[in-house]
Formats: structure tokens, sequence, C-alpha cells
């Protein structure tokens, strides 16, 4: 497996497979693999001749107050699951090379934003879509797979691609969870054996709403949401940062229980800040 930490180096290897007609995927993450970043790299795999991963942590996506400096990393275990994966190349830059000084040019992706973790997070959409952007440019991918355990990313770099008009195909991938229902996440590493129990209340919850909305126990989506809101409630450690019922497109809140409809959770489990999502047809 071929590891690359600058632009131009990733670049060469890249331009010598195009050379031979090969194709490209990519799969972009933050590192500190689990289940879920290795199910993407198998799509892509799987769609393409070769296959590109990048680790970096991007700072331009993180707030002031969050976990950027303290974000979980290993880049020697992840390079040895990539390469047992069957990855061909890895990237990884570090912030130097990715922002040899700071940017004044942004990629932001209106609407799509607005609600979610784009209302949690302000300027976190604006960081993924710039370095998403920039990553695009230095790898010219083929095929790009996402997770949608971020659901609201995969439609935000789905509309970036159309808008802008980028030749790439974007493939969502879907949730990888734990046994018991916990969708994997590197931040899952923060919990405590207590909160770890108490994490289960995200896919729990999506369960219920499911459950909810078949039998017709739930008359509009305030109701499914303060439904939502007292399950929740009843798990200690937990701190609700939205509950959000609405269109999986354009990402609006509903009013009324129709479908398909996304109901997208964001708790804070202690500390940690644990997302979740599940559209129900
Ligand atoms: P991250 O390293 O957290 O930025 O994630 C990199 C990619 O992996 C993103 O496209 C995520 O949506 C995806 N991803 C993260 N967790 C999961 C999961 N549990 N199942 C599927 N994809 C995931």
């Amino acid at each position: 497996m071929i590891v690359k930490k600058t632009k131009n180096n990733i670049r060469k290897v890249i331009s010598e497979w195009k050379k031979r007609g090969l194709s490209v995927g990519f799969v972009p993450t933050m590192g500190f693999f689990h289940q879920g970043h290795l199910s993407l790299m198998k799509e892509s795999l799987k769609r393409t001749d070769k296959t590109v991963v990048s680790i970096f942590v991007n700072p331009t996506q993180f707030g002031p107050n969050e976990d950027f400096n303290t974000y979980p990393r290993d880049i020697e275990r992840d390079l040895a699951l990539a390469e047992s994966t069957g990855v061909h190349a890895v990237f990884v830059p570090d912030v130097q090379e990715m922002y040899p000084s700071p940017s004044k040019t942004w990629v932001e992706v209106e609407g799509l934003t607005k609600h979610l973790c784009g209302r949690s997070r302000p300027g976190h959409f604006r960081g993924v879509a710039t370095v998403v952007t920039k990553l695009f440019n230095i790898i010219q991918p083929d095929v790009a797979v996402f997770g949608e355990k971020d659901f609201q990313q995969l439609q935000v770099i789905r509309q970036m691609v159309r808008d802008l008009d980028f030749p790439i195909k974007i493939v969502g991938a879907p949730i990888f969870r734990e046994k018991d229902g916990l969708a994997m996440s590197s931040r899952n590493t923060y919990l405590s054996d207590d909160e770890r129990k108490s994490s289960l209340c995200l896919f729990n919850a999506l369960k219920r709403a499911r459950e909810l909305i078949s039998k017709n126990e739930v008359k509009d989506a305030a109701e499914l949401v303060s439904a939502l809101e007292d399950f929740i409630g009843k798990y200690p450690f937990t701190r609700i940062d939205y509950i959000f019922v609405g269109d999986p497109e354009t990402l609006e809140p509903a009013t009324h229980i129709k479908r398909p409809l996304l109901v997208a959770l964001a708790v804070y489990v202690g500390k940690t800040r644990l997302i979740d999502n599940m559209v129900i047809h």
C-alpha cells in the first residue's frame, strides 16, 4: 500500500493510474478507523480499480470549543487496517500541507445546512465542504464514498457536487452498528462504561420513532419529538442537542408525519456528542 504525505506525491501516483485507464475511488476520513470506515473502503474497492483513503483531522470543521485537539488519532493502526482491507493508497497530509496559509476561499452550501448539525455547529459544514473540495481537486476520483451515519454531510456533498459540476459519483453507504445497535464512531472511545450503556438511547429512540409511526401513535411531528424527548430523558448522563424530524432530501423540518421521513438525533452522553439517524419509509 502506498502512503503519501504531500499533495504532489499523491497526485503523481494517481496520474500514473489514470494514464493506465484505471478508475479511482476515494474515501475521505478523519482516521481512528472502525468497521464503519472499513465498510466504505470495501464499497469503493468493489466499484473502482484503485481506492485512495485520506486521513486528515480537519481543523476548519471544528468549532473553538470542540474536540479538535483531543480527537482520537492512531495512524499506524489505521494504516495496518487500510492495508488489510486492500486499499491501494493512503493520503495523510498534515495541517501545514493542507492549509499552508489561512484559507480565504470557502465553499458554503446554503439551505441544507440550516438545521440539524448546521444549526448546532456553526461553520462546521463550511469547513467540511471546503476540505472535501480541496481533497476532490487533489485526488480527482471517479467515485467517492460517504457514510449515511453523517446524513446531513452526505446530502451537503451531493448538493455541492451537483452545483459545482464535480465529475464524481457520490455513493452513500449504510450505517455500520455495534451488535447492540450503537452506530460506530471514533468518538465512542470517549465513553465510560456507564455512558456506553446510556449511548443506546440514540438507536433505541430511532426504533421507538419507527414504531410510533407505524402504529399511528403520534398525530404530528411535534408529538413525535416530544415522545422522543421523554424517551431519551430517561437515560442517565444524556442531554439532547437536537431531535430533527423532516424531509430527507431538503432537510427541512416536517410538521406532519409523511414518508419518507428523516429522524435525526444529536445527544450528549456525558461530554461526548453522538449522532444517529433513520429514514422511515
Ligand atoms: P469520519 O472519520 O468520522 O470523518 O468519517 C469518515 C466517513 O466514514 C464519513 O463518510 C462517515 O459518514 C463514515 N462513517 C463514520 N461512521 C460510520 C458508520 N458507523 N457507518 C458507516 N459510515 C460511517
